[in-house]
């Protein structure tokens, strides 16, 4: 009897792997192992069937990574803006943003070098100039199936010149555009899953920033949260949600009302991630925020001193590299 529960034990950590097999080796436990039988009769089976699942389970994962997973994530530099790409080992990539019109041609090089002809997803995070500007040239360039959109208040639109091309572009080309909420689920494969985090229905704010859209994704085991342009206001709506993360993009280019303490003990990130252009005229990073972030113990990786960063996952552990030396 123990031995047959050791067996369905067995069964059940397959389970993931190949259900097939699992039903097979519990159906197995259950029909050799009915009543006492001889002790070495008993060890030999078990013997057997243990080598035999180890055999399925090796083959199984060996022709699958997808059971651990992997994923690339790189956040390129494209100045004071945003502009980030995920590419999921099953071949599909997202963009979030695409930075100012001037940065635009830079993230298709960005793209065609990756030979990415059509994005699986675009998430336009907020219609604000630094995260949408380039979209248009990305769009033509790089036709995605689905535009993803943030709900917000319609006073909050800004109607510039950003929000006229982008949406000139979109409806020249008939791509399909939809807006999500705080759980809705964007993107899902083997191991990995991308959903929305905020903004959550119950937001309320008068700055557009506050309803970009915030996105996480998991590989594996391992979290990755986009924040856009988020601030305080955003973040106190996200507390309680277990929002723990690997990799933090701290929010609004590194503002001092975004990334408060509050979010920094909900998400403890290892690795905060700040895109922000080289001299701006705002001061960013704020050296309040760079301070938080050192005070968790997050290893920060800024754009405008480290280039473009990608981050390698392979479901369990976290690589980075970026384009420049640090200076
Ligand atoms: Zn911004």
């Amino acid at each position: 009897m123990v031995l047959s529960l050791v067996l369905i034990g067995a069964g059940f950590s397959l389970s993931k792997a190949q259900p097939m097999v699992s039903f097979a080796l519990v159906i197995a436990g259950i029909i050799l192992f009915p009543h006492r039988r001889s002790t070495s009769a008993v060890l030999i089976k078990a013997v057997m069937i243990a080598a035999l699942s180890a055999l399925f389970y090796t083959s199984y994962v060996s022709q699958n990574p997808w059971e651990k997973g992997s994923a690339s994530i790189t956040f390129i530099d494209v100045g004071q803006g945003d502009s980030i790409l995920i590419e999921l080992s099953d071949g599909k990539n997202v963009l979030i943003d695409g930075g100012l019109k001037e940065y635009g041609s830079k993230v298709v090089s960005v793209l065609k070098e990756k030979n990415i002809r059509h994005l699986d997803l675009l998430i336009a995070s907020h219609p604000h100039a630094d995260h949408i500007g380039g979209l248009p040239e990305v769009i033509q360039a790089c036709q995605p199936y689905l535009i993803i959109e943030p709900v917000f208040p319609s006073e909050l639109n800004p109607s510039t010149w950003s929000v006229q091309q982008f949406d000139r572009t979109v409806q020249n080309l008939h791509i399909p555009r939809k807006t999500v909420r705080s759980g809705d689920i964007l993107l899902e494969g083997n191991s990995y899953r991308l959903d929305v985090i905020s903004p959550a229905e119950s937001l309320q704010s008068d700055d557009l920033n506050d309803y970009s859209l915030m996105t996480r994704l998991r590989v594996g085991k391992t979290v990755f949260l986009f924040t856009a342009d988020a601030g305080y206001t955003a973040e106190l709506e996200m507390l309680n949600r277990n929002l723990h993360c690997d990799v933090l993009q701290a929010g609004h280019h590194g503002s001092f009302g975004s990334t408060s303490t509050a979010f920094l003990e909900e998400t403890t990130p290892d690795y905060a991630v700040i895109s922000v252009g080289k001299d701006n005229d705002h001061n960013l990073p704020n050296s309040y925020v760079l301070s938080r972030l050192e005070d968790y113990g997050a290893r920060i990786y800024r754009t405008d001193s480290d280039g473009s960063v990608t981050f390698e996952t392979d479901g369990k552990t976290i690589s980075v590299s970026f384009e420049k030396a640090q200076e």
